[in-house]
């Protein structure tokens, strides 16, 4: 089956000229039918600018100077999102991807009914659909993620956090879309409700069948709910892997200081490291793999060459287990690093 969502060599500056940050360069990314894929990465490495991107609603500067993000819907056919138009692309948002931005728990409407706030999503998409269904549907919507019907008429700030934030995933869910991205939905909440929003995310998408883009910092999280990560440095895709794989060893020095800079999710906690050093300057990248000037594996080629997202090398080399991909690992998985 084809992956719903396909990102080749995507570019995205801020700005132009030699001031122009180069906040993605290069992305490729793809999405499965169905999975929930974790974005995670420093502050800074490009995270919302790729889920803005995709969903073309950079803000300026942002300009995207190069790559393909293709959409392959449920009946074959394929969009080349950097194509559509904007008329085009105030159907195809909502309706096949819609995002939930990094703090829209406060984006909602003070002064409406979250009645109103579903109701308006509804009415702008589903013009033929009468006052009584839309009511219905909000009900329905809220029911999905788990805030009883009576607060329909309540507003925002009658809302705990973690209940704007199920709203929120409500009116992205509203017209069934295909893809669900979600740009960490739940900074600023306490860890049991952002885990319970993600449970509730992960049974939503067992019913639905939709597919999840999960940005957070909490890679604890995202090891825990997500089927793959991949992972962002300097405004690239460094690594690629199953979750319980990437968990499990991490083949990117990067990747590896992330993991190790959150405390094990069994056993001893460790010590919070973090990585030393800090984010590259996006105006003005290293040469070679950008992150070898923080790299304590770097060595000589580092600076040089950079290194492309391949199969990690080895991977093919250590005994097969029958019925096994490669040792265990999904064929999929992929590193840049030399
Ligand atoms: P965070 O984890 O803090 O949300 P992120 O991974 O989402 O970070 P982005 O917000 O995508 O990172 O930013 C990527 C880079 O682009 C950063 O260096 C940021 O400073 C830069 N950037 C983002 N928005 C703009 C803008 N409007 N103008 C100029 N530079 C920008
Ligand atoms: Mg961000």
């Amino acid at each position: 089956e084809p992956p719903v969502l396909e990102v080749r060599d995507l570019h995205v500056d801020y700005g132009l000229g030699d001031e122009a940050v180069h906040a993605l360069t290069g992305v490729d990314i793809t999405l499965r039918r169905g999975e929930i894929l974790g974005l995670a990465g420093e502050s800074g490495s490009g995270k919302s600018t790729l889920a803005y991107g995709v969903t073309r609603l950079l803000p300026p500067p942002g300009v995207i100077t190069g790559g393909e993000v293709r959409y392959h819907a449920r009946d074959g056919s394929v969009t080349e999102i950097l194509d559509l138009t904007d008329h085009e692309l105030r159907t195809f948002r909502w309706q096949e991807i819609s995002l939930v931005f990094q703090g829209a728990m406060n984006s909602l409407n003070p002064v409406l009914s979250i009645h109103s706030q579903l109701t308006d999503v509804l009415a702008a998409h589903r013009p033929g659909m009468s006052r009584a269904a839309r009511t219905e549907r909000a009900v329905e919507l809220l029911k999905l993620v788990g805030i009883p019907a009576d607060r329909l008429s309540g507003h925002p700030h009658q809302l705990s956090g973690g209940m704007r934030q199920r709203v929120m995933i409500a009116m992205a869910l509203a017209l069934d879309p295909e893809i669900v991205i979600l740009d960490e939905p739940t900074t600023a909440l306490d860890v049991v409700m952002q885990r319970q929003i993600l449970t509730r995310l992960a049974e939503l998408r067992e019913r639905l069948g939709f597919s999840v883009v999960f940005i957070t910092h909490d890679l604890s999280l995202l090891v825990e709910f997500s089927d793959r990560i991949a992972i962002m440095y300097g405004g690239r895709i460094v690594e690629q892997a199953p979750a319980r794989d990437l968990y499990r060893e991490a083949h990117h020095p990067y990747s590896h200081g992330l993991l190790h800079s959150f405390p094990a999710l069994h056993g001893p906690r460790r010590e919070l490291t973090g990585i030393p050093g800090s984010p590259p300057d996006l105006r003005a990248m290293p040469s070679g793999c950008a992150f070898h000037p923080r790299c304590p594996r770097a060595f000589e080629p580092c600076s040089r060459e950079t290194p492309r997202l391949l199969p990690p090398s080895g991977a093919d080399d250590r005994p097969q287990e029958p019925g096994r991909h490669r040792n265990g690992t999904d064929p999929s998985r992929s590193v840049a690093c030399l």
